[in-house]
């Protein structure tokens, strides 16, 4: 069932109304909040097992929302079947709130104080996207993490989803050290876009929306796929490229696909980088690679092996002892 706002609203998990806190303990402080929701760590008594519950307010500016939740449940129902999306385990209704139960990711790490900090670092991949240099991410791992978004929002177009929130914030990792894989969650924004859709209603964050959006056009799938560009930019770079001193500025230089490629901002970085995120940052949605063409784009296959400083060692050369000096220059020479 689907209004025509794109809104899904039938959805199949049971709603229950006992009481959360008979199942649950909440443990930690949050693990995050956004614009309309909290997310805390909980424990389910019986197993001991550890999920995020995210509590979202039936009413939001005096208006019933509960219509939205449910597409979000809808939403997340629609893409189980994906590793890279966010798993629902259950959902409890109060008077005044729905509480989703979702798969858990960040730490709780003892803090002095006895009580337990959550980090929601393990957390937002935004961490890493603004983090100082040896922290900050290198362009295998955004390759491989790249990969991992595409292969999520595939399987969410492939259901005619669109999530159009696409931002570093709503991208968890399940673990920071070692790096680990992605899982895409808040799908407060997502349609179904075999509709016709009110995009005036589901604006998302300025420096993430696309051209389409800002013009009150028709969303589609292309939408998701500009806010990728930017993503890949931002994890690349640690630069948003859009953000201006203000939104009136962010929105000019949006709608101006106003872009800086230059080697300031890209020195150590591939080509194919750079022609990856330019095949997306392209202001006609219908000129924008799509996820499928994405995931075919020879970015995503290049070798950056030879960028490791510690070659595996069934790499290295064991047999020069005999005949030629060895070369002064090591095989792992930085070229790009
Ligand atoms: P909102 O719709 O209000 O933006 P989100 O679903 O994005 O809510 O959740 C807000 C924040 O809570 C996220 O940015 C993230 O930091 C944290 N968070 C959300 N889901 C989880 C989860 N399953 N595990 C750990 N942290 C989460
Ligand atoms: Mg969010």
């Amino acid at each position: 069932m689907m209004n025509r706002n794109g809104m899904v609203t039938k959805i199949r998990t049971r709603i229950r109304t006992d009481p959360f806190k008979n199942i649950y303990d909440l443990v930690g402080r949050e693990l995050g909040r956004g614009k309309f929701a909290v997310v805390k760590k909980c424990v389910e008594k019986t197993t001991g097992k550890e999920h995020a519950a995210k509590f979202l307010k039936k009413r939001r500016k005096g208006q019933d929302c509960r219509g939205d939740i449910l597409n979000e449940i809808a939403v997340l129902e629609s893409a189980d079947m994906s590793p890279y999306v966010v798993a629902l385990h259950e959902v409890y209704e109060t008077t005044t709130e729905i509480i989703l139960v979702l798969e858990c990711f960040g730490e709780s790490v003892p803090i002095s104080d006895g009580g337990y900090e959550n980090s929601a670092a393990g957390g937002e991949i935004f961490t890493q996207c603004v983090a100082d240099n040896d922290e900050a991410f290198t362009e295998k791992d955004v390759i491989r993490l790249a990969k991992q978004i595409l292969m999520g929002v595939a399987c969410l177009h492939q259901n005619n989803i669109v999530h159009l929130d696409l931002k570093p914030q709503n991208i968890l990792l399940t673990s920071a050290q070692p790096l680990g894989d992605i899982r895409i969650v808040d799908f407060g924004l997502s349609r179904r876009v075999d509709s016709v859709s009110e995009v005036r209603e589901i604006l998302g964050t300025p420096e993430y929306v696309a051209p389409e959006v800002l013009d009150y056009e028709p969303i589609s799938t292309a939408t998701d796929m500009w806010s990728i560009g930017v993503l890949t930019y931002v994890m690349l770079t640690g630069e948003s490229p859009f953000l201006g001193e203000e939104k009136q500025e962010t929105f000019l230089n949006i709608s101006q696909v106003n872009v800086d490629y230059s080697q300031d901002v890209f020195h150590g970085v591939s080509d194919l980088a750079v022609d990856f995120i330019q095949s997306l940052l392209i202001k006609n949605p219908r000129k924008r690679a799509t996820v499928d063409q994405c995931l075919t784009h020879p970015w995503l296959s290049l070798d950056l092996h030879h960028l490791s400083l510690e070659a595996p060692l069934d790499e290295q050369d064991t047999s020069q002892s005999e005949s030629e000096p060895e070369s002064p220059i090591p095989s792992t020479d930085l070229v790009l």
